[in-house]
């Protein structure tokens, strides 16, 4: 038997054909490419393609457990809710807080958000997306008046220059990857240019390499900015009409950068090859600028991505078939989570706690008969600020979903401390080999990918069903049943009866629209991309829904591919926002004995914290071990040698890593891969050397730029 499903990875988002023995009921015979779904046209990269050798009831959890005892769901469940009212009404909603994760389906990230926000009443709930892709929300937001990716993956097909920035395509989004290595072959006058500090695979099909000096993304676009400018390469029809704060960006670039010899300089790249990519960029309207982690995991990571949408506006690249700023986000679903509201600064659908009568609204739209939502009155700790309430005393309650923080959040043995410290530690989770279940005080088994059924949204706002397929194993349960019965048992039932994941998806799509016209100008009323065209699906149309693009709704009935070709922007005047930025260095600074900067990444073959990528064998070929990438003039220094075990080391923590001498690692810096930890390998959690430093506008943590000393060991 066969089921179109997601895959559960990365942003891109894959559908895939997954075969089913129905006489089997643990595991898959095969995934296959889903050859009719858009986002990989029948592709897959090697991780979605080992997914069902990923399964299996070994390794899961299968019983709710009670401080390490097996106890049944009710007793799990009567627990849960009777140590969460209690503490509700002794220290008050704002001592609960909730951590959510970019691998729930939107419908559990919904319902979580409605737990949390509107009834428990805490605004302290955020998300793993936090560390992903919190800079790219805020940029978009700046700029654009609302968290909205303007383009969609055939940009990338139909442009005539793409950037990749800050993104090593080929390991983190294969088959995006794969897509535009195939557009370049069809289209021999496309150029692709990669700018990154290490050479990366990605490299491959550049046309033209920038190495550009760790930081130096403000500077690059800012001269890129100066350059358009001194050369009359604005649009400067599209800059009158449609943007505002073009005066004063341009003032600050030229500040920073006011030649191609100083942006050189400041970024590291020799002037010849700047000034190539100035020109290409400079000359072409189809321009697409890709960017993904090496622009957000910084504390400009804002400005960063400001730095980038300021060149598009400037030359009017962005709205149009084959142009615009592109972040690709990391998780499959971190999209979903901003779309319902899953970050501490947003409060549900699209909507902040400052836009114009969201409170009222959303109030009313989640009151039921006998039952109004409590919902806080501003936002919440983001995740770094929750770690440090949680130290503080003042979290009594931590609910932790599908996320493993012991391994991802920066300075991790800080974090071990304070999970510690908390009185109440709740975990969800569907994998037993995972850090953060020795804090759990009570043990929630969740379902699994094959197992769960709903919706996620990759990073063209493309929003595809993932179907359960297999039962979950032992006594395992669905996240939002767990949530609704939770939510029951304190007192908020009438809000949280639903009988399937069906509903939560209506109700979710009906407040996208509720009160929203999108037409409205902000004389007029109130607008955001909705999903209302989803809503009233039957449970047939919805078991059967096709993957499609947000906003859905009655102006576009099949979702929308490509944003802002109306040049229509969602900021109260309509008009996009050029912001001046400059750059700043990084928080992390290097020590007498620390002088080597530390780079944090993925690597092809594995997922996350490994908790499911490890499972197939095959998986584990590509890079067995932990390592460390160093230049050959570092290693000769730290007297350590290609193949030898290595230790890095700070005041935060160590890592031990097998070291791997390369020439693409630049002089003065390392690479180390973010997956390993205490499941898998003795001291090899990469974030116990990363210092808890994040961007002041999003949050989000400073992963790529610690501090460390290279030992032999
Ligand atoms: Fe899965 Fe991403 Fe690979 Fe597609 S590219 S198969 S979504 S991991």
């Amino acid at each position: 038997m066969q089921t179109n499903t997601t895959c559960p990875y990365c942003g891109v988002g894959c559908g895939v054909v997954a075969e089913h023995d129905t006489t089997r009921c643990d595991t898959l015979v095969s995934v296959t490419g889903d050859p009719s779904h858009p986002a990989n046209q029948g592709r897959l990269c090697v991780k979605g393609s080992a997914l069902a050798q990923t399964l299996g009831h070994d390794g899961r959890l299968t019983h709710p457990r009670i401080n390490g005892l097996e106890v049944s769901w009710e007793r799990a469940l009567d627990e849960v809710g009777a140590r969460l009212g209690r503490i509700r009404q002794q220290h008050g909603s704002g001592a609960i807080a909730g951590y959510l994760s970019g691998q729930l389906l939107t419908e559990d990230y919904y319902l979580a958000n409605k737990f949390f926000k509107g009834f428990v009443g805490t605004p302290h709930v955020d998300t793993n997306s936090r560390l992903c892709m919190a800079s790219a929300v805020a940029g978009y937001k700046r700029a654009l008046g609302a968290d909205a990716v303007p383009c969609c993956y055939e940009d990338l097909e139909e442009a005539e220059l793409v950037v990749l920035t800050g993104s090593n395509l080929a390991w983190n989004h294969p088959v995006l990857y794969q897509r535009l290595r195939t557009a370049k072959r069809r289209n021999p006058l496309m150029r692709i240019v990669v700018i990154d500090p290490r050479v990366i695979d990605t490299c491959e099909i550049a046309d033209l390499y920038l190495p550009i000096a760790p930081g130096g993304d403000i500077a690059l676009f800012n001269g890129l900015l100066t350059y358009m400018a001194g050369k009359g390469r604005l649009d400067r029809d599209f800059i009158e009409r449609h943007t505002e704060g073009f005066d004063e960006a341009l003032a600050a670039a030229q500040l920073e950068a006011p030649d191609i010899e100083t942006a050189a300089d400041l970024c590291g790249v020799d002037v010849e090859r700047l000034e190539t990519f100035y020109y290409w960029f400079a000359s072409q309207l189809h321009v697409v600028t890709l960017y993904s982690q090496g622009i957000n995991q910084s504390s400009s990571g804002t400005d960063r991505v400001n730095a980038i949408i300021n060149c598009h506006l400037a030359g009017g690249s962005i709205g149009l078939p084959g142009a615009g700023p592109f972040s690709i986000t990391g998780q499959p679903n971190a999209m979903g989570g901003r779309e319902v509201g899953g970050l501490a600064n947003q409060l549900a659908a699209h909507m902040d706690y400052h836009t114009p009568g969201a409170l009222d609204r959303v109030t009313r739209f989640w009151t039921t008969p006998g039952l109004v939502p409590t919902l806080p009155e501003g936002p919440g700790h983001k995740a770094l600020a929750l770690v440090e309430a949680i130290e503080r005393g003042e979290i009594q309650a931590l609910w932790i979903m599908a996320t493993n923080p012991l391994v991802s959040l920066p300075d991790a043995n800080r974090v071990r401390a304070a999970l510690k410290k908390c009185p109440l530690v709740i975990v969800s989770e569907c994998m037993a080999r995972n850090d953060t279940l020795e804090h759990a005080d009570i043990l929630l088994p969740a379902s699994g990918w094959a197992e769960k059924d709903g919706t996620v949204t990759n990073s063209e706002r493309r929003i595809s069903r993932q179907r359960g397929i297999l039962p979950p194993p032992g006594e395992a349960r669905h996240d939002w049943w767990i949530i609704c019965e939770v939510a029951r048992r304190m007192g908020f039932g009438e809000a949280f009866a639903y009988s399937s994941v069906h509903e939560v998806f209506d109700e979710h799509a009906r407040l996208s629209g509720f009160e929203n016209d999108p037409q409205a100008t902000p004389e007029t009323g109130y607008r955001l991309f909705d999903i209302s065209g989803l809503a009233g699906l039957d449970r047939t149309q919805y078991d059967a829904l096709a993957p499609i693009q947000w906003p859905v709704n009655a102006s576009a009935p099949q979702g929308t591919a490509r944003l802002f070709e109306d040049a229509r922007f969602m900021t109260p005047s309509g008009r996009a926002r050029l912001i001046a930025v400059a750059s700043r260095p990084a928080m992390q600074r290097p020590g007498s004995d620390t002088r080597l900067l530390l780079n944090t990444g993925r690597i092809r073959d594995q997922w996350h914290t490994m908790t499911r990528t490890a499972r197939a064998s095959r998986l584990m070929h590509h890079r067995s071990e932990p390592f460390i990438e160093v230049h050959p003039e570092d290693a000769r220094q730290a007297s350590v040698q290609n193949g030898q075990l290595a230790r890095l080391h700070n005041p935060l923590g160590e890592y031990l890593g097998r070291v791997r001498v390369t020439t693409a690692q630049p002089q003065g810096s390392l690479f180390v891969p973010i997956h390993w930890n205490d499941q898998f390998a003795r001291q090899a959690r990469a974030s116990a050397l990363i210092a808890a430093f994040c961007d002041p506008v999003s949050g989000q943590p400073e992963s790529k730029q610690g501090r460390v000393a290279l030992s032999p060991v």
